[in-house]
């Protein structure tokens, strides 16, 4: 497994500026924008949240939508309909069940229609600076290719394994340098290992070049 110390420095190097993405100015605005975010890019879904957010400022404005405008308004991302559907209904179940507020726990976020481990954890990172370490593909992808975790590991098991291993007060940064690594660096396609900073100790990078090497 690459040494922890030595992960956490490069990436410090690399990133350090890594951060989250998405526009949004409240945690409803975090939550509404991380549940678009699914399977599409996070400037796709910034070009959309500003009349998004304007239209319906509120759990209790989103839930009393209509889905064809809301439809209307977020069509030019993945999977819209699906998307409009959902957070029309995880707003009325804010408002039927939280009395419109969105609670910063877990448990609670889950409990939403839609909303999974991974949009939970994003939002208790951005909107609350709760240490949490969101699993997405990319986190997910580099963490098995760095030797962190296995081929095959869900992203429950990622998550586990990553917060094991390093400082809580990492989480966050180390997460989002992770999705940085893994859009800009080492891509599902095509890794750049000989270049990458990590190569010399990243199980993947190590083995990717010594093929090449032969
Ligand atoms: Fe990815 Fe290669 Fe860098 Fe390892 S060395 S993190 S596989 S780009």
């Amino acid at each position: 497994m690459i040494d922890k110390s030595f992960l956490l420095d490069k990436l410090d190097e690399m990133f350090p500026s890594a951060h989250c993405e998405l526009n949004f100015s409240s945690p409803f605005e975090c939550l509404v924008a991380v549940s678009l975010s699914a399977q599409t890019t996070d400037n796709s879904v910034n070009r959309v949240t500003p009349r998004l957010f304007s239209t319906y400022p509120t759990p209790v404005e989103m839930a009393k939508a209509d889905i064809k405008e809301v439809e209307e308004i977020i069509h030019s991302i993945g999977l819209y309909h699906n998307k409009a559907k959902n957070i029309i209904s995880l707003s009325k179940a804010i408002v039927e069940n939280f009395n419109g507020e969105v609670r910063l726990d877990k448990k609670t976020l889950t409990s939403l229609p839609g909303v999974g481990i991974k949009t939970a954890n994003v939002v208790l990172a951005e909107a609350a600076h709760i240490p949490s370490i969101p699993v997405d593909t990319h986190v997910s992808r580099v963490s098995i290719r760095l030797g962190l975790a296995k081929e095959g590991d869900a992203p429950e098991v990622v998550e586990k394994k990553l917060e094991k291993i390093f400082p809580k007060e990492r989480w966050i940064k180390m997460h989002h340098q992770l999705i940085f690594l893994g859009r800009r660096v080492c891509s599902a396609r095509s890794p750049q290992c000989e270049t990458c900073p990590l190569s010399v100790q990243c199980k993947e990078g190590k083995k990717r070049l010594s093929t090449k090497g032969k």
